[in-house]
């Protein structure tokens, strides 16, 4: 039997103004996400029609499974418009299902349709009770919801849908930086971010010797988890040793961590003039370090002006994990190869800084010109998840 995959929005009808701009962006990433599959892809006020070849089925799922501004979609059978067509196809479908309730919900947009809903409903309903044993209706909580389009020449008929990854669709916002470390709670961050529609870049301070190829890798393989979500993402790679070696020269240690920050922001924020980029994004959560408690973060963060956006700043530890958990990048964060926020740890990092014996220590260092030059030799790499699709046909 021929089968459509059928595409609601969800949040995006809620945009009333926006409506076409967020349609015609989701419509252009499924394009763009499913340009290697043999698809037709088709759209209305409503919904996305795709039309797919049943081998490639369950990789479309697991595209589809990763494109922000999907609600809910179904896999509807497509059968012709005419009464006879439509009772067989429907048993045929129920016939595989396993339940014990069921409701139906027609809809005809056929208006010349000889049979009108009131009459359908019924009518079908009672082909299904008739054909299969121990079965009732039940229109209030049932097993099994069936839903039958009549439409003008091929009608869809469909059951339980799969749930989309929900969100706007990415790229209706600008774009932001975010802060990619090879920890759990940034790579959450960069995708919750993603999901109200920000573009992203990432950026990765690395100290090399201090930290190793290894660590670098680590960040790139969870950018092409991230950039599962999106086309590409540009990660830019910051040579940090430099700056971080001149803080633990000067520094009071217990400063250092809190230093270290104040001049990762500064760079974010140049970088992020650099790219048009509009906001910074990390994975701070407020209390999980002595970096996150509020002093601390009013002190680092009064280097900038641009909105810092903390997508974890309120979620438990916990409740990052399991999103690590759902968009797989969990077992990448937590192999073990140093940051470089945790190669030069002090013993007691402050937790209650002072803005002015900040800008006492930074004053031995000559940082405005390290930073630039921090800022000129980044190194940037594209990264898309060619690697990732490659892994699902295996
Ligand atoms: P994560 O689990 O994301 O590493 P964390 O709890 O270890 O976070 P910190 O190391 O204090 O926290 O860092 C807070 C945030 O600062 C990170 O979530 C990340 O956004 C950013 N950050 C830290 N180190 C780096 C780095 N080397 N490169 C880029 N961003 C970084
Ligand atoms: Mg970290």
């Amino acid at each position: 039997m021929k089968k459509i995959i059928l595409i609601k929005y969800g949040e995006l009808t809620t945009k009333k103004g926006n409506r076409n701009f967020f349609v015609n962006t989701l419509y252009n990433n499924i394009k763009n996400k499913l340009k290697e599959y043999d698809v037709k892809i088709s759209k209305d006020r409503a919904r996305m029609y795709i039309e797919f070849n049943d081998r490639e089925l369950e990789s479309i799922k697991n595209v589809i499974d990763h494109i922000f501004g999907i609600h809910m979609y179904h896999i509807a059978n497509i059968v012709d418009t005419n009464i006879d067509s439509i009772k067989d196809e429907l048993l045929n479908i129920m016939k595989m299902e396993r339940f014990s309730t069921f409701k139906i919900e027609v809809k005809r947009s056929d208006k010349s349709f000889p049979y009108r809903t009131m009459e359908l409903n019924p009518m079908l309903g009672t082909h299904l009770l008739k054909n299969i044993n121990n079965i009732k209706v039940d229109v209030h909580n049932p097993d099994v919801l069936v839903k039958v389009e009549i439409r003008e020449g091929h009608s869809y008929i469909y059951t339980n849908g799969y749930k989309g990854c929900g969100g706007y669709p990415a790229g209706v916002q600008n774009k932001a930086m975010l802060m990619l470390s090879g920890g759990i709670d940034s790579p959450v961050a960069g995708y919750l971010a993603m999901k109200r529609g920000i573009k992203l870049d990432a950026v990765y301070f690395e100290a090399i010797p201090h930290t190793s190829i290894d660590a670098r890798n680590k960040v790139i393989e969870l950018t092409k988890k991230l950039s599962m979500y999106t086309d590409h993402i540009n990660l830019h790679i910051v040579n940090f040793t430099p700056i971080q070696e001149e803080i633990y020269k000067t520094a009071n240690p217990n400063y250092c961590i809190t230093i270290m920050r104040r001049m990762m922001y500064r760079i974010m924020e140049k970088l992020a003039k650099k790219n048009n980029a509009l906001a910074i994004i990390n994975g701070e959560s407020v209390g999980q370090v002595a970096s996150q408690t509020l002093t601390s973060m009013n002190v680092i963060n009064s280097v900038t002006n641009i909105p810092v956006i903390r997508p974890v700043a309120c979620l438990d530890k916990l409740e990052i994990i399991d999103i690590a958990r759902k968009i797989d990048t969990y077992e990448i964060s937590i192999l073990p190869y140093e940051d470089c926020c945790t190669v030069f740890v002090p013993k007691h990092p402050i937790i209650n800084p002072k803005i002015e014996d900040s800008v006492k220590m930074e004053e031995k260092i000559d940082y405005e010109k390290m930073i630039d030059e921090a800022v000129e030799s980044v190194y940037t790499i594209k990264v898309d998840d060619s690697l990732n699709k490659f892994k699902n046909l295996l």
